[in-house]
């Protein structure tokens, strides 16, 4: 039994307050077949939304089975929603994508149920509809009055104790809306059936009781319930799970996801854009990295530290020698005399005191040691050893004549001097032949 007790509902929008209900009171029994009357924006949806707890009063107070529902939690509004009321809407609100058999085992995943005897419950009361034979077309495939058969099958399948419809025939022609409401009596045979209908001809043929409302006020009952106050044991019946299980809401979304294939894969595409991005910027960076120290090793390689068994002092000898020349150059105008030249034995004697002996042992040593702190600025390449053992290549040119192919060794024949330009002295150029000569190790002095 429910019961509305003065019952108040405003709508706010702006500055525009909209009293929608305005001090319902109404009790309805178990078991009989109301239809609320009333022109438009007169408040019957509003009272059918209260009635099924989609919507909130404001004032005054909803009992069911003579239990308030001032004190109700959202979850307790969810168990009555989904165990005691079935809805029927005007514009069906069937799920477009799916067959109507889905359409109706939906209603009871909600409540936990077994696959099977979902689906075993979906069939039957598409079979009480008149509908067992189309269980697997889509709505888009069905006519008016069937989709809103399915409608009523959806919201009959939990077996609720109380039926709400909000203009159930609204949207169909007379013949398929006398097949509706003809559905609807047989419904209301055990349950309660609260209908809102514009129709009072179809409401006055088919419902046992009439209410009219206007702006929000009950002007007429036809057949008014004063029961004597809260019956005796009254309390919530079948208040049960009302939470889909978390396998349940996996295989819908993804059943979901599945019927939107094209969408699904776009927005995942456009979702790892962002992580496409980064990953290719850090293989972009990582890849920089690796050529920059793949050049850098490289170069490294042709340009090594070599350290010989003998280091030759350059500097001092250049200093030496160019010192010494100027003077003889100053002293050219004059030859009247014999000057003995000791540039020769000079060079060789300096380049002898500038030619140092390195200490390889203590090196080498310190290179294998490997606490010696050298280890840190050593590259790629590490520290590669090799002999000073020269091999000369010899061939024969054109002419038959055995010569050197080996350049170092060639630079003996190419620096041949003539003692003519010596004896004369000349300037720096002279004096850099006298150094090849010195370095390739023969003079012709
Ligand atoms: P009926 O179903 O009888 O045509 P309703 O119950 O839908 O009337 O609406 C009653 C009044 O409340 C109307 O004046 C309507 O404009 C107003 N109303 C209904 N729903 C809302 C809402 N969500 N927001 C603001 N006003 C609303
Ligand atoms: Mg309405």
């Amino acid at each position: 039994m429910l019961q509305i007790k003065g019952i108040s509902k405003q709508y706010r929008t702006g500055e525009l307050v909209q009293q929608a209900l305005n001090d319902v009171s109404l009790n309805l029994r178990d078991n009989e077949f109301v239809s609320i009357l009333g022109p438009s924006g007169s408040g019957k949806t509003t009272l059918l939304n209260v009635i099924g707890g989609l919507d909130r009063y404001d004032a005054g107070d909803l009992v069911i089975n003579g239990i308030s529902t001032k004190e109700y939690k959202d979850r307790d509004w969810d168990a009555y929603r989904n165990h005691t009321i079935g809805f029927v809407f005007q514009s069906y609100n069937l799920i477009p994508h799916q067959t109507i058999l889905a359409n109706v085992e939906l209603a009871l995943t909600i409540g936990g149920i077994s696959r099977n005897d979902r689906r075993e419950r979906a069939r039957k009361a598409l079979e009480e509809v008149g509908l067992g034979d189309q269980l697997h077309k889509k709505p888009n495939q069905m006519s008016g009055g069937q989709m809103q058969r399915v409608a009523i099958a959806r919201a009959l399948v939990n077996d609720p104790e109380v039926l709400l419809a909000d203009e159930p025939t609204g949207a169909l022609d007379s013949e398929t809306s006398i097949q509706v409401m003809e559905l609807l009596k047989k419904v209301a045979g055990n349950r309660l059936v609260v209908m809102v209908t514009h129709n009072s001809e179809l409401a006055r043929q088919y419902s046992t009781r009439i209410v009219k409302l206007r702006d929000g006020r009950v002007t007429d009952d036809s057949d008014p319930f004063l029961p004597e106050e809260t019956p005796e044991g009254a309390g919530h019946k079948r208040m049960g799970k009302a939470k889909m299980s978390f396998l349940t809401s996996l295989s819908l979304s993804f059943n979901n996801l599945w019927t939107k294939k094209g969408r699904t894969i776009l927005t995942a595409f456009a979702g790892s854009i962002g992580i496409i991005g980064i990953a290719l910027i850090l293989a972009l960076a990582e890849g920089v990295n690796g050529y920059i120290s793949d050049i850098q090793k490289s170069t490294m390689t042709s340009y090594p530290i070599t350290i010989s068994s003998q280091s030759v002092d350059m500097s001092g000898i250049m200093g030496a020698r160019g010192g010494r020349w100027e003077n003889e150059v100053s002293a050219e105008g004059n030859r009247t005399r014999v000057y003995a030249d000791y540039s020769a034995i000079e060079s060789s004697e300096e380049m002898a005191s500038n030619i140092k002996e390195n200490n390889l042992t203590a090196f080498k040593e310190y290179l294998d040691n490997p606490e010696s702190e050298i280890h840190q600025y050593l590259g790629e390449n590490g520290v590669v050893y090799s002999y000073g053992a020269h091999f000369g290549i010899y061939s024969y040119d054109a002419d038959g004549n055995l010569v050197a192919s080996d350049a170092d060794i060639d630079q003996v024949s190419v620096s041949t001097l003539s003692s003519e330009d010596s004896a004369a002295g000349g300037g720096p150029a002279a004096n850099m032949e006298r150094m090849n000569q010195v370095m390739s190790g023969s003079s012709d002095l």
